[in-house]
């Protein structure tokens, strides 16, 4: 497809859908423009974009695809400057914010003059952001959530899909309610409980140094997630508030039920809680990427000498497998194995659990 295509915000999200456009559509010409002339200039100089322009404003009136890949907060001050703009008729605007009632509120004045404005959240990111993190990769098989409002011609919904084909995601099409409630169980309120974790921990290290030390292994890897760009969390915490407060309510709830087993010492209750837990948790689907990123890890339980890390990642040279991290776990709790290697795609870590299983008697875990 031929067109303008106007990136504002060069970051992860913004440089990784600029990615995918241009590997689907050759003949598209994807313009950037970012408040950072530091991403802009890496941006270009990266091939992520073809032309970085300065005014927001000027680039957006001669576009036919403007995707707004800025913080949530940024998103609304742009949804406002371009409700005053001259655009083309034609054009349509998406977003990929993760939180989506404030900033379809915020297009409405945009809807009601005839402006396609499709809400969106690629349902995947990095624990790194900027556009030197941007890969073109980085939806594929993932969620990709479209929220239109009645306002919007279903052949521009189509048009937005046929633009952002490369992410190769999943489309799905949700209100922006419905979004932001799920999106806030299983993505913004998960951020919220590592982060209180931390704070826990933090707060027991000052009675015993021995807590950080110790929280080397299980304890840092389940809050992995705490360590997540603070200024995205603010911004998402203050758009989703009604949700978030309702699910504060639940958890509390959920904390005295929890409580009330284990200060009344019942087995049977407590047993029960935990297995219900695992039965669900167990049944979630492992091979699609979900809100929360992925990291394809592979656990291998190896004894902890000298040179088990060169013959494992021998093999996996041979074969010519990438690792994008590899970790001794200093601690044994809750982890399948004493190694842990990452890989950039479920492909890579099926190979390598293939490999590793083929030429060791090593035993290898997926959790
Ligand atoms: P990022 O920090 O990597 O990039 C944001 C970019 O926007 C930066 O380059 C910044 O300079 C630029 N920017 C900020 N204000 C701007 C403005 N007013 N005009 C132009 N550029 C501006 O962040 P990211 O991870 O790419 O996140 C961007 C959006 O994607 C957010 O709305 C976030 O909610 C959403 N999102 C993030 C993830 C994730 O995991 N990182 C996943 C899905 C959706």
């Amino acid at each position: 497809m031929r067109g303008n295509i106007l990136i504002a915000g060069l970051g992860l999200i913004g440089g990784s859908i600029a990615l995918a456009i241009k590997r689907a559509h050759e003949d598209a010409t994807v313009i950037g423009y970012d408040v950072s002339n530091e991403s802009l200039r890496l941006a270009r100089s990266l091939g992520v974009i073809d032309e970085a322009v300065p005014s927001f404003a000027h680039a957006a009136c001669e576009a036919d695809v403007i995707v707004l890949a800025v913080p949530v907060v940024q998103t609304e001050q742009l949804l406002r400057e371009l409700a005053h703009l001259p655009l083309r008729s034609h054009v349509i605007i998406t977003d990929v914010g993760s939180t989506k009632e404030r900033i379809v509120e915020q297009a409405l004045p945009l809807l009601e003059k005839g402006v396609a404005f499709i809400g969106g959240h690629p349902m995947a990111g990095s624990h790194k952001s900027g556009v030197a993190a941007a890969r073109a990769h980085l939806f594929e098989n993932a969620f990709y959530i479209l929220t239109p409002t009645e306002h919007v011609k279903e052949e521009d919904v189509i048009r937005l899909k046929q633009w952002l084909k490369g992410t190769k995601a999943h489309f799905v099409t949700l209100t922006p309610r419905e979004h932001d409630r799920i999106a806030g169980v299983i993505s913004h309120f998960p951020h919220i409980i590592a982060a209180s974790l931390v704070h826990q921990a933090q707060q027991y290290e000052r009675e015993d140094e021995l807590v950080s030390r110790l929280a080397a292994g299980g304890f840092r890897d389940i809050t992995r997630i705490a360590s997540s760009n603070p200024e995205m969390w603010r911004d998402i915490f203050i758009h989703n508030k009604e949700e978030l407060l309702q699910l504060f309510d639940r958890w509390i709830e959920e904390m005295k039920k929890i409580r009330t087993y284990v200060a009344d010492g019942d087995s049977e209750r407590i047993y029960h809680y935990f297995h219900e837990a695992k039965q669900f948790r167990d049944g979630l689907p492992v091979r699609t990427k979900g809100a929360i990123p992925s990291f394809y890890d592979l656990y291998v339980d190896v004894p902890d000498y000298p040179g088990v890390i060169s013959e494992i990642t021998g093999y996996l040279a041979k074969e010519r497998i990438s690792i994008t991290n590899i970790r001794i776990i200093e601690t044994r709790e809750d982890i399948y194995g004493v190694l842990r290697l990452s890989f950039q795609t479920e492909d890579d870590r099926q190979r390598a659990k293939r490999c590793i299983e083929a030429n060791t008697n090593y035993e290898t875990y997926v959790v």
